[in-house]
């Protein structure tokens, strides 16, 4: 029976080196060349299954020393996630004073993954 083979490259930025990555799926074990780390072979995993990022943004804030706050995900979430949790992050609006790290929305785009405020901002 034909096994089902797909080669991928990537180029990894995990580290300054930037290594490029040749990976090959084969039903679904994946091989890499000799010589690509650990990391770079469980970046190139996640790139090709499931690839992540973190969101950084701005909500806005009122009765703060400035009108928008910005805010990031405390963790990557699913690239197809991104445009659904920009458009519930444009209708957030929150209230200072806001600390550092503070959750501003638990749950964004339903992935259970928290939006956080990357600033404190000081009520007027
Ligand atoms: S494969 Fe390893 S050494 Fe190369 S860029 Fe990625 S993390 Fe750095």
């Amino acid at each position: 029976m034909d096994k089902n083979k797909n080669t991928y490259k990537l180029l990894c930025i995990v580290c300054p080196e930037g290594c490029e990555i040749e990976a090959t799926e084969i039903d679904g074990e994946f091989a890499f060349e000799k010589g690509i780390c650990k990391r770079g072979q469980d970046y190139a995993r996640q790139e090709i299954i499931n690839p992540c990022r973190f969101l950084t943004t701005t909500v806005r804030i009122k009765g703060g020393v400035q009108t928008m706050l910005p805010v990031r995900t405390s963790e990557a979430i699913s690239k197809d996630k991104l445009a659904e949790a920009m458009q519930q992050i444009a209708s957030i609006e929150t209230t200072a004073p806001i600390k550092l790290g503070e959750v501003i929305c638990s749950n964004v785009a339903n992935t259970g993954i928290p939006l956080v405020a990357s600033k404190t901002v000081a009520a007027i």
